[in-house]
């Protein structure tokens, strides 16, 4: 804890005595009434598209030309999501800084189209941890610390300082969970305490609710979601606004009965029917007029720029006429994996590929395959009919073999395949054996005294090794070597940004046998021989890329990765090699002839 903090706790004391109930730090800088908040709830379940939700409306009032800054609150005392299992809770999301968050700042980032940080995420462990540290220091001046005022001071100050670090004209806080729950009740009563000290038009509340269809009755059922919004203003809030989820479009008659009880104006009881793809959800919420609701709930009409609305609306519209498009040409992805079973732990190379497929013109079918299943006699089998295939990151030695078998499979049959992190791994270890005949080689990871560790912990990264942080993690800048495939991929740029979560990496020493047959290293990082990036020359496979990176944590909507997008490319040419035929020269026809043909 700093002298800062001491100072603006002093300073937020003021003249009253330490037995004062008020107990508010508020930042150096914060100027009240300068951000407003919207607070996003949920109620009856979990599961609703909560963040779809709130990241779709930030979006809406973003394209006014407002501020907006997210965040997120986890309930958990995890102080952040790095050591949480995907099969539990998704995918682990890496913020450029090197937070590790849970998925949803994931849907943020691709809907704002903004990198976001660790100030957009917290945790019941972060705030914990800052409140012990600060009694440890005797900074409560010797108060009992308490739930009230101190943890929920702590909550109102992590909401402030956003406010502050990124001068938003809208915090959009998500709280995770439903209301009722125990572990978030205290953020759902610093919510309360902030609107209470911001005062009027400051904070909008919206709660989501749910809106049962049963088969059996055939009509839309309210009570669930009437309970619901009652344990909403049981905790002290009036919601401003409510959105209902529905599988249909919720119908007047239930609208009014939530209107109703909840005492909520009926223009601003709203449905939120699913839709076939969330990016159609900001259109939907605009269509209704949630945008204006927000606008004058918080009184900030006049500080919205119209034009900047008409560009942001003509160009997601553009992408959405794609996206709705029929898709005359198929492809079929494998991802071969361990969690093949969930797919919200791969769901930003789900998203990845859904970017490409729109701005590619193609529908992409996604088959999740479990490589613990895989060897060499079935992976023929398993791989059948695929035009693309992509190895995930991961951590643990299971399955392991059955990515390598994929692998060489993609390798020797000319499947374009791209390696991501642990893929990339995979594919050093592959070539080694195969190619440079390295029989033994390995990752320390999984077999720690194999013959040829090509894959190792690098020295610097076993000094902090003792210190807990011994993971490569956020956003890192790649240099790429000219002449290369990738290198043109990203538009013959020599520097990009992507982010890395790893531990272990290509040994230096085994570089050069690597090389001498013919693996090219097309990126590394900048001032060590942290190799990167890897591909196949172009005259050797039609597509064989990997990176050390996790390029689907940055692929975006608009700006789809450049390697999804070689690879989905790729696909494209070795399911319909005829269409690509008529593009290629005499010299370009006779390579793709060499190749394989299709086995569908
Ligand atoms: N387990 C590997 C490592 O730690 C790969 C990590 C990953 O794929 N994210 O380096």
């Amino acid at each position: 804890m700093n002298d800062d903090v001491q100072q603006e706790l002093l300073a937020s004391l003021g003249n009253t005595t330490l037995e004062t109930e008020f107990f508010t730090l508020f930042p150096t800088g914060y100027v009240k009434g300068r951000t407003k908040y919207v607070v996003v709830l949920g109620t009856v379940m979990s599961g609703l598209g909560k963040g779809i939700f709130s990241s779709s409306l930030a979006k809406i009032l973003k394209d006014k030309g407002l501020r907006v800054a997210p965040i997120k609150m986890e309930g958990y005392l995890n102080v952040d999501s790095g050591t949480l299992n995907p099969y539990r809770h998704g995918e682990v999301f890496v913020l450029d800084d090197g937070m590790e968050t849970d998925m949803d700042l994931g849907t943020y980032e691709r809907m704002l189209d903004e990198n976001l940080g660790r100030g957009n995420f917290t945790t019941s462990g972060q705030i914990f941890t800052r409140i012990l540290e600060r009694e440890r220091h005797g900074q409560y001046l010797g108060r009992d610390v308490q739930m009230i005022p101190h943890v929920t001071g702590e909550v109102k100050r992590t909401l402030r300082q956003l406010a502050v670090n990124s001068k938003a004209d809208i915090v959009f806080i998500e709280v995770g969970g439903t209301v009722g729950d125990y572990e978030n009740g205290y953020f759902i009563e610093a919510i309360r305490e902030l609107a209470y000290e911001e005062g009027e038009e400051a904070v909008c509340v919206v709660a989501l609710s749910y809106i049962m269809e049963p088969q059996s009755l055939g009509e839309q059922k309210s009570k669930a979601a009437q309970l619901g919004l009652r344990q909403v203003m049981q905790a002290g809030l009036q919601p401003h606004i409510i959105a209902c989820r529905c599988p249909s479009p919720v119908n007047d008659k239930v609208r009014e009965k939530i209107s109703m009880f909840s005492n909520v104006p009926l223009r601003r009881v709203f449905s939120m029917h699913d839709v076939a793809s969330i990016y159609l959800v900001p259109e939907m919420l605009r269509e209704a007029g949630m945008d204006r609701e927000v606008l004058t709930l918080l009184n900030i009409h006049d500080r919205v720029d119209q034009r900047s609305e008409d560009r942001a609306r003509r160009t997601w519209q553009a992408f959405i006429d794609k996206l709705q498009q029929d898709k005359e040409r198929t492809i079929n992805i494998v991802i071969a994996g361990k969690y093949t079973s969930v797919r919200d732990a791969y769901a930003s190379i789900d998203k990845a590929l859904e970017h490409c497929s729109v701005h590619a013109g193609c529908h992409i079918n996604i088959r999740w395959i479990d490589t613990t299943e895989i060897d060499a006699r079935n992976v023929a089998e398993h791989l059948r009919g695929c035009h693309g295939i992509i190895v995930p990151g991961g951590f643990g030695v299971r399955g392991a073999e059955g990515k390598i078998q994929c692998v060489r499979y993609a390798r020797e049959n000319h499947v374009p395949y791209l390696g991501i992190c642990l893929g990339f791994q995979m594919a050093v270890v592959e070539f080694a054996r195969h190619v440079c005949g390295l029989v033994g080689a390995n990752t320390t990871e999984f077999a720690p005294d194999c013959k040829d560790p090509v894959i190792d912990v690098l020295p610097e990264q076993k000094k902090i090794e003792g210190l807990g942080g011994n993971m490569r993690l956020g956003g890192k800048d790649v240099i790429l070597k000219p002449g290369t495939r990738i290198r043109s991929l990203y538009g013959d740029h020599e520097t990009v940004r992507l982010r890395f979560r790893h531990r272990y990496e290509v040994e230096p020493r085994y570089i050069p046998v690597l090389e001498d047959n013919g693996l090219i290293f097309s990126g590394h990082a900048p001032l060590q021989p942290i190799m990167q990036m890897l591909e196949l020359a172009a005259s050797e496979h039609p597509y064989f890329v990997a990176t050390q990176a996790h390029p689907c944590l940055t692929s975006r909507p608009m700006k789809p990765d450049p390697l999804f997008l070689g690879l989905v490319e790729a696909s494209v040419q070795r399911a319909y090699p005829q269409q690509v035929f008529a593009n290629l020269n005499a010299e370009e026809r006779r390579t793709a002839k060499s190749q394989p043909a299709v086995a569908n």
